[in-house]
């Protein structure tokens, strides 16, 4: 089942949520700050020991001190237009976190819309692709939950699932 909420994605109770992070896993702003502060130290600790990720990529640690048992970093695109392989590279990250999910026997997973704070990714457009990916993933899972930070973001996703 695909649901949609609108919460700050750090304070679920799910088996993994997923991080809007950058190539090198450091930490940065926006949702990655936010998981980041939640979890505690530890959860730098385990990023730099893996070093880095490429973008559609994604890799998997602890929660740490989050209610959710695992973060798993995924590295969207920089919205430079379209033309920069931009679809391909966010659909890869809805996928192969679903992917490592899978692998480490999570059923429930929130997701927040990678790509669309500072990378600039059209929220629209990002939020069909995201939507594609978890309609090929929905039966291998409990919940699959669409985590909006705004009214205006949930609106959205409720529009382009009941369109598809
Ligand atoms: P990116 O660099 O991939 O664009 P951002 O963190 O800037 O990542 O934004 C990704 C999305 O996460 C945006 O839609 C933003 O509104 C949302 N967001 C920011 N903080 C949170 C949070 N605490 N919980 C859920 N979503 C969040």
């Amino acid at each position: 089942m695909i649901k949609v909420i609108q919460a700050d994605i750090t304070t679920l109770s799910v088996d993994a949520i997923v991080n809007a992070a950058n190539t090198t896993l450091l930490g940065g702003g926006g949702v990655d700050g936010a998981i980041h502060r939640a979890a505690g130290p530890e959860l730098l600790a385990a990023c730099r020991k893996i070093g880095g990720c490429p973008t559609g990529e994604a890799r998997i640690t602890p929660g740490f001190k989050l209610p959710a048992k695992w973060v798993i970093h995924t590295v969207g695109p920089v919205w430079h237009g379209g033309d920069r392989n931009e679809p391909t590279l966010l659909a890869n990250c809805y996928r192969n976190s679903l992917e490592l999910a899978l692998k480490n026997g999570a059923k429930t997973i929130a997701f927040p819309g990678i790509s669309t704070g500072v990378y600039g990714y059209p929220k629209d457009q990002a939020a069909k692709i995201a939507v594609i990916v978890m309609r090929e993933y929905e039966n291998k899972f409990d919940e699959i939950i669409c985590c909006c930070f705004s009214g205006g973001d949930k609106a959205l996703y409720e529009k382009v699932l009941a369109e598809d």
